[in-house]
């Protein structure tokens, strides 16, 4: 039961999950764990993460472990159609296709729903917004789920205190090791390989602009400065201006800095944070690019209504012509920008996200009893254990060793009077 592109395509979707398999050893370790210990066996899990590679090594890992798996991307540009066809091949059941329109894009996430799952595996709220608004029903049969990203959280934490978050949700994303790494280095490196392979320009002697400087906007902004970008920030929260001003970026308001970007990134989850006065200022050429959660931090629907035209300038980038004449390009429709222009983060930090995601989901079957599940209580962090494991086998697996506290030490930390 899938509904996927074309199945034909899965031997170019297994090369591709071959490939991050054999760069994903956390999951491997995990994978091992699951096929021993069976930790889903007889239940459904229901994942909208955006599928490609290291998203599919993920579902098969899951699988492994005993659950059957009901799949969808996460937003409609970063499904790879030979990667879902990989997993069907496998037996798994997908619903998604590159390319979905949002009415394809919410049927699908309705029959993930629609096979009632045990877990819910989110990224950005899309699955936890279905079954709460339109299957109200099912909502029994769920143990608890994981969320991936930021924006998530924010969502989940304002159902939780509305008390409308029916289940026990983990925060994945504000685990130490998904957030210090898949946010910073991930999208540090990837929005670079996005914006680079789409483009095909120099970044150095460019002016760039990084509008958010919180986890994602620190990596985007310190690669910029890497590849010798001028990098200027835009924020609205004076300690984290701070903080890129002492990181050695130029600080300033969007207006200001519309008007002298070459490139533009948005990394901060908000609206409208490139909109109609910023358009008017900017210069002829000028690249505009999102790798915040969703397709409305360029206001790219504004854009189009005060644009003469627009046209296909190259391979996901759409130019579009102002009345004066000057040509503004926007690259993959205004959606992430990693991921609709590219493949995401790489394979050893969803390595990191997705072993956080796969312990996370065998700990609430685990722990079921043990969670926070009263209204307005439904929020769960990952425990600490699940994280410190995860940075000691990665480490291992580095080779690298670090020191013990000796009871010593241990007491010296802990002490008031010494
Ligand atoms: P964060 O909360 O650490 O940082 C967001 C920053 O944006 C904050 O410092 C905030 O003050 C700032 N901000 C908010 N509104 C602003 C505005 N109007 N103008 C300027 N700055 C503003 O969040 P994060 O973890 O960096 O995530 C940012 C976004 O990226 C979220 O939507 C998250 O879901 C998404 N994300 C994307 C990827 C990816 O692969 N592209 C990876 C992780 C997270
Ligand atoms: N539904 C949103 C999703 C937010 S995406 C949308 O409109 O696109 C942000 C998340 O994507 C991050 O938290 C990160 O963990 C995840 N991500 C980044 N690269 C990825 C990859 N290669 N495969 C799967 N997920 C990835």
């Amino acid at each position: 039961m899938s509904e996927i592109r074309d199945l034909s395509l899965y031997e170019s979707g297994e090369r591709k999950i071959e490939w991050v398999r054999s760069n994903m050893c956390l999951l491997n370790s995990v994978r091992e764990e699951f096929e021993r210990d069976k930790p889903f066996e007889g239940l459904r899990i229901a994942l909208s993460i955006h599928l490609e590679a290291k998203t599919a090594y993920l579902c098969r890992v899951l699988a492994a472990g005993g659950a059957q798996m009901y799949i969808t991307g996460s937003n409609p540009l970063s499904t790879q159609d030979d990667v879902a066809a990989a997993l069907v091949h496998d037996g798994l059941n997908v619903f998604a296709w590159h390319g979905a329109t949002a009415e394809e894009y919410e049927r699908h996430i309705r029959k993930v729903i629609e096979a009632k799952p045990n877990i819910i595996i989110d990224d950005g709220g899309d699955l936890v917004n279905m079954i709460h608004t339109n299957y109200p029903e099912l909502i029994e049969n769920v143990i608890g789920g994981c969320e991936e990203t930021t924006t998530g959280i924010i969502r989940l934490i304002a159902m939780n205190k509305a008390k409308e978050l029916k289940f026990p949700m983990a925060l994945v994303n504000n685990a130490r090791c998904k957030y210090l790494f898949d946010n910073r280095y991930g999208t540090g490196q990837s929005v670079w390989d996005g914006i680079n392979r789409t483009t095909n320009l120099i970044v150095a002697g460019k002016n760039v602009v990084v509008a958010g400087y919180g986890w994602c906007g620190k990596g985007v902004a310190m690669r910029a400065k890497g590849l010798g970008a001028s990098v200027i920030v835009t924020e609205i929260d004076p300690v984290k201006a701070m903080e890129a001003v002492m990181d050695g970026f130029k600080v300033m308001k969007m207006e200001q800095a519309a008007a002298i970007g070459d490139l533009f990134v948005t990394v901060t989850g908000c609206k409208d944070v490139i909109t109609e006065n910023s358009f008017r200022v900017m210069k002829d050429g000028a690249i505009l690019c999102n790798a915040g959660h969703f397709d409305c931090e360029v206001s790219v629907a504004r854009l189009r209504e005060l644009a003469e035209s627009s046209y296909n300038a190259r391979n996901n980038i759409e130019g579009f012509v102002m009345p004066d004449g000057r040509r503004l390009f926007v690259i993959g429709e205004g959606r992430l920008v990693n991921l609709a222009a590219g493949d995401g983060h790489p394979a050893e930090i969803m390595d990191m996200s997705f072993a956080i995601q796969a312990l996370t989901a065998a700990y609430l079957v685990k722990n079921k009893a043990a969670l926070n599940r009263a209204p307005g209580d439904m929020i769960n962090a990952v425990p600490e254990e699940i994280d410190n494991e995860v940075a000691r086998r990665k480490l291992a697996f580095w080779g690298v060793e670090i020191d013990e506290l000796t009871p010593e030490q241990k007491e010296y930390l802990n002490s008031w009077s010494v």
